[in-house]
């Protein structure tokens, strides 16, 4: 079956309506072959201001609703997308070009977080703290924060909104998501099974989700919008840069996850199976479009020769094609755009005294306005500024280190810090690893590469990556804003710090 009457089955199924995605001046085109596959309108200017009203007399309504209440939306919609994985894994590979097992992947990470949502939705727990003063009590309870703006990027379309959305949900807010413009249809799909996922649940308001679908405009518009208590933002660092000071100018809260340039440092003592197969994984899986992408790797110089040519070979193997052939491990770059980048920063690296292996244009057949790239592996002499960029490709850069301090210098000294790790059977090297003086990533990892994170920890990274956190561990706060309260029942009126102040 061609892609476009494809899309439009799957669309159909997840209850998206025909005139929502025939006839728009936004075209979509799947990575897979280029072709065609939906017409999506832009919101217009107007539309997008009514539908933040909507969001924000959402919230009005919802903030009251009991949590856990809210919570069972959340359950809700996540039997829904249990119903309908492989349908919207599918629209996931076709919109994204990610293989299906990474569709079905991003899906069932979207309903790890309902479920992960659906249990907080029980234990939105403050503090209560001990007072100075006698007879009183200090307490703190988290409230709903308001309308969250959630701009996201086109290599994860519906997990990271999924990520932001279920919590919150549960804190009790409502959402204006604004998708990327490359993937407006992955999110017109989860709107569709929102909105089911609402009916018969009488006290969820319209306007808990609002998508607004169109360019950067649109992102900016939320991002200036003082309805937007909560300004969400997956992409680029120059994304952050262009929106983080807009939010900033009106003293509103962003969290801002943003590029990553993920380093993993390989020991003497490494298992090197094993860091094989994860440098694989991390490098190479969706075609090196994870934020969370192994681009570099620091290898100790008595073990670099082997390692390298043992990846040389894996290098060789990869099967590079349509993501919906079963055998393909990596499938298109998102646009010809990307690809060009790819053969820059490739150039680039050549330049600086690299030596490229791998790299080349693929042509698949019946797929040839696409852009397939084989992963390219390139020996750098140095961390010169290409290795220092994110470029959004498969490109792993390899360098050698002598001394452990050597290695974490050279894995710190880029201007991104979102995922790390360390491949050592070495306790000692472990710990240095993940100390204050080892690797300065949000996420740390040993005897993993730094792509694949779960649910249940706190996601994001710091420095040029922005510095939020998603997902897991107590993430939700940032989605609430905290009343710290004190409950005098003595009768009398001390004043902290032992003040006298009276008549
Ligand atoms: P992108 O920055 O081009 O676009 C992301 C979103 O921001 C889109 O919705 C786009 O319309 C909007 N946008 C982009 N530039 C803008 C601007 N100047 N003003 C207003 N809005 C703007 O990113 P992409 O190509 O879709 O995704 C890849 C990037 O996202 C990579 O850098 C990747 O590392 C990053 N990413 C980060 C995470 C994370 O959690 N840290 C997750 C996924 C992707």
């Amino acid at each position: 079956m061609e892609l476009a009457s494809l899309t439009s089955s799957l669309l159909a199924t997840l209850g998206v309506e025909k005139e929502r995605f025939d006839g728009g001046e936004l075209a979509v085109r799947s990575p897979i072959d280029g072709s065609l596959i939906g017409r999506v309108g832009a919101t217009k200017r107007v539309a997008t201001d009514a539908a933040i009203a909507r969001a924000h007399d959402a919230f009005l309504a919802w903030r009251s609703v009991p949590a856990p209440r809210r919570g069972e939306l959340v359950r809700r919609f996540g039997n829904l997308l249990r119903d309908h994985k492989t349908d919207l894994g599918t629209l996931v590979t076709i919109e994204t070009g990610k293989i299906r097992q990474e569709g079905l992947g991003e899906v069932q990470e979207m309903i790890d977080i309902c479920d992960f949502a659906c249990g907080l939705s029980r234990q939105l727990y403050g503090l209560t703290i001990a007072s100075e003063r006698p007879g009183h009590r200090m307490m703190e309870q988290w409230h709903p924060a308001g309308v969250v703006g959630v701009v996201s990027a086109f290599n994860f379309p519906v997990a990271v909104w999924a990520w932001n959305a279920m919590l919150a949900w549960v804190c009790g807010d409502s959402v204006v998501w604004k998708p990327s413009e490359r993937t407006p249809l992955t999110a017109l799909a989860c709107r569709a099974l929102f909105e089911r996922a609402c009916r018969g649940m009488s006290e969820a308001p319209a306007g808990l989700l609002e998508v607004v679908t169109g360019g950067r405009e649109h992102a900016a518009t939320l991002a200036d919008d003082e309805r937007i208590a909560v300004f969400s933002a997956t992409g680029s660092c120059s994304m952050g840069r262009a929106l983080a000071p807009r939010v900033a100018a009106r003293l509103a809260r962003s969290i801002l996850e943003l590029g990553g340039n993920n380093a993993a440092i390989v020991c003497p003592s490494a298992d090197l199976a094993l860091a094989e197969r994860a440098i694989l994984f991390a490098a190479a899986g969706t075609a090196g479009q994870r934020c969370t992408t192994l681009r570099r790797l620091i290898v100790h110089e008595s073990i670099a020769d082997t390692l390298l040519e043992r990846l040389r070979a894996a290098w060789r193997r990869i099967p590079v094609g349509s993501p919906l052939d079963a055998s393909s491990l990596v499938g298109p770059l998102i646009d010809p755009t990307a690809g060009a980048a790819m053969d820059a920063a490739l150039a680039e690296a050549k330049a600086a005294g690299g030596k490229v292996f791998g790299g080349q244009a693929v042509i698949v057949r019946g797929c040839e306005d696409a852009c397939y790239r084989r992963p390219a592996l390139v020996e750098m002499p140095a961390q010169s500024d290409i290795v220092r960029r994110e470029t959004f490709a498969p490109i792993l850069y390899a360098m050698r280190y002598a001394s452990l301090d050597e290695a974490i210098a050279l894995h710190n000294d880029v201007p991104q810090g979102l995922a790390s790790s360390i491949f050592t059977r070495d306790l000692a090297e472990a710990e240095h690893f993940l100390s204050a003086s080892g690797s300065d990533c949000g996420i740390a990892n040993v005897n993993i590469g730094p792509s694949g994170a779960e649910i249940g920890g706190a996601f994001g990274g710091e420095k040029d990556t922005g510095g939020g956190r998603e997902s897991g561990s107590d993430a939700w706060k940032g989605y609430m804003r905290r009343a710290t309260c004190t409950i005098n029942y003595s009768g009398t009126l001390p004043l902290a710090q032992g003040i006298r102040f009276g008549l």
